[in-house]
């Protein structure tokens, strides 16, 4: 999972997978991680390989009565929050005298977010300030300087928003980035037919929000309409998921004077002053379609419109950091919506906020007490030899003329990897964390991330790792490619069972943490990362015959994903996860490949009745074994770049002849595919 630098509004996510929720630690799901006991061998392989590999494990695994799902991430989800709660619980407990800055930030953070009984009493106090701001505005002007004062005290604006980043052509220098807001709905449940059910849940949200400020119930359920309306508006007109997927598509830079024409209720220079921004000859702008809908909702709704659109944003951004009725309305409509029958205990929800908050600070406490300097070089060791398979692989590869193979290897060799933590940590030490002012935190954090970034306008990008908090943290359970640094970030936390076993079966190591491994590397070429060259650029370094002879194969995957039924009715969207399905299947092709080279040094004997190949691949089934509710697939169908783990357990392994030959598949078999259907890319 990966949020390019310029903040994750503005630019394409390259993820290994999603961020998610977690609750506490199901200590009755059985664990995941390679073990025969959790296959099924009463399932032919042949017939239903994932059945077969995790079979006994889906058997006896029911869903938490307070997660949306279960799988490998969600468990390791759970363990990671039980080790931070560990820590964190110490930081809060410790004299003041004993803590070091860290714990002191984390430990404060997490005493004040725990003192429920003070956030009731403070009631909708915290919100004042911004409410009265919000009141004041009267139209036409001033709507500049508004969207600036929220973005600096909430990290967003429903209006316009600034962020930074490399300049996508230009690499090493920041450059000013300009798109719309972020909203609570995904952006197709504002309009489609089956989206009703969420939309109305919405509207009650709203207006149960609304009501508990003040509001007469007429008035907040037509303030409720009139949000739904707006942000239902706003998002018809924006690119979809698979629209942004194109960088090259969404290369626009225009000047100041051509932004602002796009948007002219809004007067930029205002905006950026307010955000302390010196204004830039230029600012790339991803999707002028979106500004323009901005435009049209400024001119023609009214100032109260308006006020209502900027207090609900103020009210839900913030909801987690108050306390009852609006805290208690949140998770209702937080339940719903997912299908969910139980809140998570608020001290795992705290935990979840501080690692999207005080990531660095935490996160050097959990690099001391929880990753081993061993794990980080046996990990190093084997980013080594998928690396040096991939090379290998390129060189040989039957498809790819020699100019684009050359400048393929060329990007690889410069393609850096760095596991577990950054070598530079970001000083938090300014950002002032007290015990008793939850909201306060929050607000100064968030004020801290975005004067951090907005200052480097038209500044040389600084290459810092491990800093973004949509994606890799230390602690975030991911792995993630960064193509404007041509990089990946293999985070501290994701090394843990079920994808990493200090010391297991090679087999087994090299088709889990392996594959993940080659997963990210392979994101560098695939339909979005091959749009980059070597130093981060987009340009087009493939000669048209490579396209043609790439995009061939890939469409054969967009066909094969795309006949998957997730829930009845509800198809894959092969188009949307293209860019993970190519780099699943380039991962495990990589980790197998990577495995033959290690074998023939080190042979493994047959154990469990299965042999090394065999292993492997049950291995990277298991890694996928998942259950997921309804409402968290459909979602997950409608907006993740990855397929469901459940296909991911087997769907790549079909075109693998190692597998077909490991598990002696024939024509007929509902596992079977024939060579001549299947695709090798990597
Ligand atoms: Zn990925």
């Amino acid at each position: 999972m990966k949020t390019v630098t310029a903040a994750g509004l503005f630019s394409m996510a390259v993820l290994f997978v999603h961020t998610a929720t977690a609750g506490s630690f199901p200590t009755d799901v059985p664990a995941l991680g390679y073990s025969p006991a959790n296959m099924d061998r009463q399932v032919d392989p042949r017939r239903d390989f994932y059945r077969y590999a995790a079979g006994s494990w889906l058997r006896r695994t029911e869903i938490p009565a307070s997660d949306p799902d279960i799988g490998g991430f969600r468990l390791l989800f759970h363990t990671l929050n039980d080790q931070l709660l560990k820590l964190i619980r110490a930081s809060a407990d410790a004299p003041a005298d004993a803590r070091d800055p860290q714990q002191q930030q984390v430990g404060d953070f997490y005493r004040a977010a725990m003192n429920t009984q003070r956030l009731d009493a403070l009631g909708r106090q915290p919100l004042d300030r911004d409410l009265e701001a919000i009141d004041e505005f009267a139209g036409a002007e001033g709507l500049g300087r508004l969207a600036a004062q929220l973005q600096l005290g909430y990290g967003s604006s429903p209006l316009l928003n600034a962020a930074v980043g490399p300049d996508q052509k230009q690499s090493s220098m920041n450059v000013l980035y300009l798109g719309t807001g972020e909203r609570t709905l995904n952006q197709d449940e504002y309009a489609k037919p089956d989206g009703q059910r969420i939309r109305e849940l919405y509207l009650d949200y709203i207006s149960g929000m609304f009501r508990a400020l003040g509001d007469t119930p007429a008035q907040a359920s037509a303030s409720a309409r009139t949000v739904l309306a707006i942000e239902a508006e706003l998002a018809a007109a924006e690119l979809t998921l698979v629209q942004r997927a194109d960088p090259s598509a969404n290369y626009h830079k225009l000047t100041l004077a051509q932004a602002q024409a796009l948007l002219p209720g809004i007067d930029l220079r205002a905006f950026l002053g307010g955000l302390g921004v010196v204004p830039p000859e230029t600012a790339l702008v991803p999707d002028p379609a979106g500004l323009r809908a901005l435009q049209k909702v400024v001119a023609q709704r009214s100032a109260a419109d308006l006020r209502t659109l900027l207090r609900w944003h103020v009210l839900s951004t913030r909801v987690s950091t108050l306390g009852q009725p609006w805290y208690g309305l949140n998770q209702t409509f937080s339940l719903r919506r997912q299908g969910l029958e139980a809140a998570e205990p608020r001290e795992q929800e705290v935990a979840e906020a501080l690692g999207g908050q005080l990531f660095h600070p935490l996160s050097q406490l959990y690099v001391r007490a929880y990753f081993p300097e061993r794990t980080r070089r046996d990990i190093t060791e084997m980013v080594g030899h998928i690396k040096d398979e991939f090379a290998l692989r390129l060189r040989t590869n039957r498809w790819l003329d020699e100019p684009t193979r050359r400048a393929a290897l060329d990007k690889l060799g410069k393609l850096d990897v760095a596991v577990g933590y950054p070598e530079q940590w970001m000083d938090f030490s300014s950002v002032e964390i007290r015990p008793d002012d939850y909201f306060g935190n929050v607000r100064r954090i968030d004020n801290f991330l975005q004067r951090r970034q907005l200052v480097r306008v038209g500044q040389p990008v600084t290459i810092e790792r491990f800093d973004d908090p949509t994606g890799t943290t230390p602690i975030s359970v991911n792995a993630a490619y960064n193509p404007q640094r041509n990089d990946v970030d293999i985070t501290a936390a994701i090394v843990q069972p079920p994808f990493y076993v200090p010391g297991a079966d090679a087999a087994v190591n090299y088709c889990t943490i392996g594959a993940v491994i080659g997963h990210e590397l392979t994101h560098g070429f695939d339909s979005q990362g091959r749009q980059y060259g070597p130093a981060g650029n987009l340009r087009d370094w493939w000669t048209p015959q490579a396209t043609a002879a790439f995009e061939k194969r890939t469409a054969v995957l967009v066909d094969q994903y795309s006949r998957y039924e997730i829930l009845p009715g509800l198809m894959h969207n092969g188009r949307l996860t293209l860019t993970e399905n190519t780099a699943d299947l380039g991962g495990i092709t990589l980790a197998h490949a990577a495995l033959q080279r290690y074998l023939a040094k080190h042979p493994l004997s047959t154990m469990d009745g299965l042999d090394a190949d065999q292993r492997c691949f049950v291995a990277w089934a298991q890694m996928w074994a998942y259950k997921g509710r309804s409402a968290r697939l459909r979602m997950l169908v409608e907006n993740d770049y990855h397929a469901i783990s459940s296909v991911r357990a087997f769907a790549p392994l079909m075109h693998l002849d190692a597998f077909h030959k490991a598990f002696g598949t024939r024509q007929g078999d509902p596992m079977w595919r024939a060579p001549e259907e299947r695709v090798t890319i990597w």
